[in-house]
């Protein structure tokens, strides 16, 4: 028998796809760890579930406890699952800025949604510091999943573990963007565990200050993206020592026509991040010996951004690539 345990125990154990046009492409075997397909839609259910696990084994999230959280979305998709099943109560601080469909799913969730103007970390207002004040007013507890070492913990265990099992440890590089740097640094430990010599990639959006973090060893954002979930302006606990070797930065019209690229030829309708991994991975992959390995994270879909990456006027406004058959 293979029965799922309702939804907790239907996060992870992703397939690992081999993708056909960015491996033809590039005479490399691209490969994306397909985490749009957890029950809450993307690679944030795992985070969710890890740290509210760790919260109830060390006593701070009670039975019924309010969990609260600032985030860009994803992360309050799954919490709010997590709650729903464990009978907690969720509220998530979300910016503004993010996309309808993300808002809509929180609703749908029965999620006690706050939005907030979508300001720097800097500023108190920023939705991290209103959900530690929320949290604090509430006597819930504060998830903290940017600074909470639970959530790279639990991609080491599970993110990793899967991949090193799929791929019987053979990976000569892993890309991925970071917003919390739980996924990145997680599966980096465990990748780096196993076989000191596979190369971890940071994939960095335009805006985001980790290139020239891990480039030049100084924080320094440029520019901006319409990627969402993605790119960081300071070293979170979570992406501390991790082990990075090196960092590319993507544009927003080189991710788009890598993931206008997947739905045309390879049948995968995918989100913002995925094309910012899948473009990091594809220019990897030109320094290393043909055929050689390169794997990366598809973090969620396409149907979670239908009203900007895949709708042409958002994109024209943005003068963005916009996909041929949509044009
Ligand atoms: N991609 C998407 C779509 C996300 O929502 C997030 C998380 N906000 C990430 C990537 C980044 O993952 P992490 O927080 O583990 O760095």
């Amino acid at each position: 028998m293979d029965i799922r345990n309702g939804f907790q125990g239907t996060i992870g154990h992703t397939p690992l796809i081999r993708l056909p046009w960015p491996s033809a492409q590039t005479g490399r075997e691209i490969l994306g760890k397909a985490e749009f397909l957890n029950p809450g839609g993307s690679i944030k259910d795992r985070a969710a579930l890890a740290m509210v696990e760790d919260a109830r084994a060390q006593g701070r999230l009670k039975p019924g406890g309010v969990l609260v959280e600032g985030t860009a979305g994803n992360t309050g998709i799954g919490l709010a699952l997590v709650g729903n099943a464990l009978g907690s109560p969720v509220v998530i601080v979300m910016p503004e800025t993010q996309s309808q469909e993300k808002k809509d799913a929180l609703r749908l969730a029965g999620a006690d949604l706050r939005l907030v103007p979508a300001v720097p970390y800097s500023n108190p207002g920023n939705y991290v510091h209103q959900a530690r004040a929320v949290a604090e007013a509430l006597g819930g507890l504060w998830v903290n999943q940017f600074d909470n070492l639970a959530n790279r913990e639990g991609h080491r265990r599970t993110t990793g573990a899967e991949i090193l099992a799929q791929t019987e440890g053979q990976v000569a590089a892993f890309t991925c963007a970071v917003g919390t740097g739980g996924t990145l640094a997680g599966v980096a430990l465990a990748l780096k565990a196993a076989n000191p010599a596979t190369r971890i990639v940071l994939a960095d959006p335009h805006g985001s200050a980790l290139y020239t973090w891990v480039k030049e060893g100084r924080l320094a954002a440029e520019g901006t993206s319409i990627t969402e979930g993605i790119g960081q302006g300071r070293v979170t606990e979570n992406l501390k020592d991790a082990p990075i070797d090196d960092a590319v930065r993507i544009s927003d019209a080189e991710a788009l026509s890598v993931l206008f690229n997947l739905a045309r030829h390879d049948g995968l309708m995918l989100g913002g991040s995925s094309g910012i991994n899948v473009a990091a991975a594809m220019r990897v992959a030109a320094d290393l010996p043909p055929g050689a390995r390169v794997v990366t994270v598809l973090a969620d879909g396409a149907q979670r951004y239908q009203s900007k990456l895949y709708n042409p006027e958002f994109l024209r406004s943005r003068h963005l690539p916009t996909p041929p058959w949509l044009a």
